[in-house]
């Protein structure tokens, strides 16, 4: 982990906001809690960034943010203007005198004014508007000024780097610098200490701004783009993770250079770094003591056992680039952000004729156009007005069709088309982007991605997306008296494992068998390594509580950092929870009934989350109980329970934790909380369907 919480990463525009629709060179905003954000004007960028700013100091939250244009010009450049070679004088001269508004700026008179200052033509250049400016040259060629250095010191260390008097032009960053540091300057000016700027001053405020180079990555940016991504989103999405995950010292290292006038990039000379953090993310590693409990607690209720573990634990899978066609039942790690609209154009919602709506009357009459409009087939050309064209499902509308009339509402010749009116212009239509537009989340990080959500994923331009690897689940069976079922001779057979493997396979992790190991510490800890490195999770079944012969227990708490909860619960009652070489194991009770009910309460939902998904909560049913009985308070219990034909819960015969007949018999369990003491035929009762734990 960095030492920042977030990292925040934009992509700056330097242009005007023109036109009714998103350019997608507009400003995009990458942040490693987020996917990639279209700002469509500095203006809306700045309202944003304040917005998130005031959150973060809020919150207590330190913020990486980064600009990808120089926040410095070369030396000279700040005396010649302001008299103190203080970058921030810069800043603010510049926030005094640039005017910004969506529809047009003053950034060509003022580089006017600028290139006054110093002798000869230049040193700004290039004018992307239609007026001319004197002492504006259109072309870098036509300078004579050379008072002030070409590039920066920095710009000498990246060659690929465009200088700063560069105004326009494709990869140009002047125009950005201009229009950039204003607003630098007005978020420093307004958030006062709690913003530093790197590298004019140390990075130590709670928001630090630095100033940034995609280009960096431009491989890594080239190879991840795929139809109908957008560059701009692509490249702050990853460099955001890029620093992000690079570690803390790294990061240091990086910020440890200082400068105080022309600025520097961050990251320039330690790309190797910052490729390393996105192409091997580290996955995260949860303590050793994750599952201790505080002194003194002993029968730990259910609910508090719950909550405990839901605090103890963090996803431990590292998030990868997954295409869609491997992705069913993955969990996502980043919010899928559309880079398409649905529909992509305006398009016939069912098969008849369109034509431009502009008639009220009772009935209309009007001539075909030759030809007609398919989907995949486009309508050659524009329909006159008074006009109708053949047109089926999914074409886009032609040009001069604003509605459709069902066919079946129709009397068609060769020639013309005739249907009641009046018909609501746009019936029968649907527009372009209905259903989700450009830049819009469609998934959000932390779903599991069933079909339907594979096809948004795909409608929305997402071939790839970015999801958990799938977790890894060994499962272990520890007793000398088990057996396999296939085997000949006598002993109890293992029924918690294929009981477990079938669980998990269920849920839709990626089984890891660490087999039977016999009550024998050496073979423990042999099928402990040997799942600690094959599997990010163990689950084992016997010897977990504290008899002679309850090796994992004792395994675990003189090598493996052991918490045995004793958990108030029937059945169930011990849970041993903990950390063998970093990897979680939950020691789950031997009898099978006790096994099963313990990994569906506890490590469903912790499997859940360690895989990068959300805490799961069984889905819970309240049913008149078809049984009378007692139970003993201060303790929760879940007998096997199934649903009647009359929606009544009945209960299996006997309650013994060794009898597997009723789970089978079961299709759920009830849960009877602590303080139940007596269940009268009739009284409602809680009944947990084994459907909502995805059974
Ligand atoms: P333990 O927790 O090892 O003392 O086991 C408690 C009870 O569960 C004993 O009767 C064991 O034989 C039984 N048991 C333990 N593991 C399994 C298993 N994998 N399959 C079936 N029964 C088991
Ligand atoms: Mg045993």
């Amino acid at each position: 982990m960095s030492a920042f919480d977030t990292v925040l990463m934009v992509d700056w525009s330097g242009g005007n906001d023109r036109g009714p629709t998103p350019k997608k060179d507009a400003i995009w905003i990458g942040g490693s809690d987020m996917a990639p954000l279209y700002q469509r004007n500095r203006h809306h960028a700045e309202t944003w960034l304040r917005a998130r700013i005031d959150r973060a100091l809020q919150q207590g939250e330190r913020v990486l943010l980064g600009f990808d244009f120089p926040f410095g010009y070369p030396k000279g450049f700040a005396q010649a203007l302001t008299k103190t070679s203080d970058p921030f004088a810069v800043w603010d001269w510049l926030e005094r005198r640039i005017e910004d508004l969506p529809e047009g700026n003053n950034r060509w008179e003022i580089a006017a004014e600028l290139n006054r200052l110093f002798p000869g033509v230049g040193p700004f250049w290039g004018n992307g508007g239609k007026t001319d400016w004197a002492d504006l040259p259109r072309k870098g060629r036509d300078r004579t000024s050379d008072t002030l250095p070409e590039r920066r010191s920095v710009e000498l260390a990246a060659p690929r780097a465009f200088p700063v008097w560069q105004l326009a032009g494709a990869g140009s960053v002047g125009s950005q610098v201009l229009m950039g540091l204003p607003v630098l300057a007005r978020l420093r000016r307004d958030f006062g200490a709690a913003i530093s700027v790197w590298p004019f001053q140390p990075p130590d405020g709670q928001v630090v701004l630095a100033e940034i180079w995609p280009s960096i990555l431009n491989d890594l940016v080239h190879a991840h783009m795929h139809p109908g991504a957008i560059r701009d989103a692509v490249q702050v999405d990853l460099i955001a993770a890029a620093f992000a995950g690079v570690s803390a010292d790294a990061l240091a290292e990086m910020l440890s250079h200082a400068d105080d006038e022309e600025g520097w990039i961050l990251g320039l000379g330690h790309e190797d770094l910052l490729i390393e953090a996105l192409t091997k993310p580290k996955p995260p590693v949860l303590a050793n003591d994750c599952f201790a409990l505080p002194p003194g607690v002993d029968w730990t209720p259910v609910a508090e056992a719950m909550a405990r573990l839901r605090t103890a634990i963090a996803p431990v899978v590292a998030p990868v680039a997954t295409p869609l066609d491997v992705a069913a039942g993955r969990i996502l790690a980043a919010d899928v952000v559309a880079t398409r609209a649905n529909p992509p154009a305006a398009n016939a919602a069912v098969d008849g004729y369109g034509f431009a709506q502009t008639s009220d009357a009772a009935e209309i009459t009007l001539p075909l156009v030759a030809g007609r409009a398919a989907a995949g087939q486009a309508f050659d050309g524009a329909v006159p007005a008074g006009h109708a064209v053949r047109i089926l499902t999914g074409a886009a509308l032609p040009q001069g069709v604003d509605t459709v009339v069902l066919e079946e509402d129709c009397a068609v010749t060769p020639l013309a088309v005739s249907f009641r009116g009046p018909i609501k212009r746009g019936s029968n239509t649907r527009a372009a982007g209905e259903d989700f537009a450009i830049g819009h989340t469609v998934l959000p990080r932390g779903a599991v991605l069933r079909s339907p959500d594979i096809a948004l994923a795909a409608a929305a331009g997402a071939g790839t997306v970015t999801a958990f690897a799938p977790l890894r689940v060994g499962v272990l069976s520890t007793g000398d008296e088990l057996v396999e079922a296939t085997a000949q001779d006598r002993g109890v057979v293992d029924a918690n494992r294929p009981m477990l493997s079938a669980l998990v396979a269920r849920w839709g992790y990626t089984l890891v068998d660490l087999g039977i190991a016999p009550d024998d510490p050496d073979a423990v800890r042999a099928a402990l390594d040997r799942g600690a490195d094959t599997a990010d999770v163990i689950l084992t079944s016997g010897g977990a509580s504290a008899g002679d012969e309850d090796h994992i227990s004792a395994l675990l708490r003189t090598e493996g950092h052991l918490t045995a909860w004793r958990i108030a619960l029937k059945p169930g009652r011990p849970l041993a929870m903990a950390m063998w070489r970093g990897t979680p194991v939950f020691g789950l009770p031997g009898n099978p009934v006790a096994a099963f009910v313990c990994t569906l309460l506890f490590a469903r939902p912790a499997l859940s989350v360690l895989a990068g998904g959300a805490w799961l909560e069984p889905l819970r049913l309240e049913l008149p109980a078809a049984f009378a009985k007692r139970k003993k308070a201060g303790r929760s219990e879940y007998p096997r329970a199934r649903q009647t034909a009359d929606g009544r819960a009945e209960v299996f015969t006997s309650e013994g934790s060794g009898r597997i007949s009723g789970l089978s018999w079961a299709n759920g369990l009830l849960e009877l909380g602590p303080e139940a003491r007596e269940i009268r035929q009739g009284d409602l009762v809680t009944f947990l369907p084994f459907a909502g734990f995805g059974l």
